[in-house]
């Protein structure tokens, strides 16, 4: 027999292989979940008989050409092609999750553009396969007063992500996306009115979207407002030199029209701090007639 053959022992010390690797140390349900995804899988064809290896295997290997997949070379004859089938498999899962919850969310959120619609109808018509959305456990138990409770155990991210939203729709949270634009991560929340989300904001990673947001739009408010003022004086200033010396009126009037096709321009990259406040300020200045400054203040 081939050393490398697939037996019970060697599954088990893959599945101890997995749970040693997949630990996602930053963020404890990733790793429960990514770790119940390859056991959820090696549990399937565990113990399997010959026949029906052969039959999962040939349905591994359609799915294999028909997606992207990242492994092809999978199998049952040892346990790297087995790894690398339940690999594929995690991935398969992880991949429609992230779809349909970016689909979802967006079409909750109100916000789903055309592609986002496309993707979620797409998915909801495939999900209706339950062989695509599987691992989740329920498990009642009586507490000492009689009642029951009931507990999930979520083995793959495509159910959870279906779990939760489902049980959103019988809470009174809703949906939303950040409307910070840098931003525009999903939040869920129970105020309807709330525009900006709870995590950190990527213009300033140490406040959060909706205590950085709303301050920032203020400040930029207030320097707009600013610019509003010089290039209104930069208006009067020019009006007034072409009332003043009506020699010069035609040189003003070509002034008076940069001016008004430039300002709004100019006054976006201040605001976007691609071009300083004083460069503005001088090229304001600059609009003025060449000759006898003396005469044109
Ligand atoms: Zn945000």
């Amino acid at each position: 027999m081939n050393e490398d053959a697939l037996t019970q022992d060697s599954i088990e010390d893959a599945e101890r292989y997995v749970l040693s690797s997949l630990l996602y140390n930053d963020f404890y349900p990733a790793q429960r979940i990514a770790q119940g995804s390859f056991i959820r899988i090696m549990e399937q064809y565990r113990a399997l008989d010959s026949q029906s290896m052969a039959r999962l295997l040939q349905e591994e290997l359609r799915s294999v050409s028909e997606v992207n997949m990242p492994f092809n070379d999978i199998g049952f004859s040892n346990v790297g092609t087995f790894l690398r089938l339940c690999f594929n498999n995690y991935y398969v899962d992880l991949v429609n999750a992230l779809s349909f919850f970016t689909a979802l969310a967006a079409t909750l959120s109100g916000a789903a553009d055309e592609q986002e619609n496309a993707t979620y109808n797409d998915l909801l018509g495939s999900l209706q396969n339950p062989n695509i959305v599987p691992g989740i456990e329920m498990k009642s138990m009586l507490d000492a007063s009689g009642g029951m409770n009931n507990y999930y155990v979520i083995s793959s991210f495509l159910s959870l992500v279906i779990f939760e939203f489902a049980h959103m729709e019988s809470s009174d949270v809703v949906i939303r996306r950040c409307q910070n634009p840098a931003c525009g991560k999903f939040f869920t929340v129970k105020r309807s009115d709330a525009k900006y989300c709870s995590f950190p904001s990527p213009q300033n990673p140490s406040r959060l979207c909706k205590d950085y947001y709303p301050q920032l739009l203020h400040r930029k408010k207030l320097k707009e407002n600013d610019l509003d003022l010089l290039i209104k004086n930069a208006y009067g200033r020019l009006y007034n030199q072409k009332r003043r010396h009506p020699d010069r009126a035609d040189e003003v009037s070509g002034l008076i029209s940069t001016l008004q096709i430039e300002a709004d321009s100019k006054k976006q990259e201040v605001l976007n701090d691609s071009m300083t406040k004083k460069d503005f300020e001088t090229w304001l200045k600059s609009l003025t007639p060449t000759k006898g400054d003396d005469i044109y203040e």
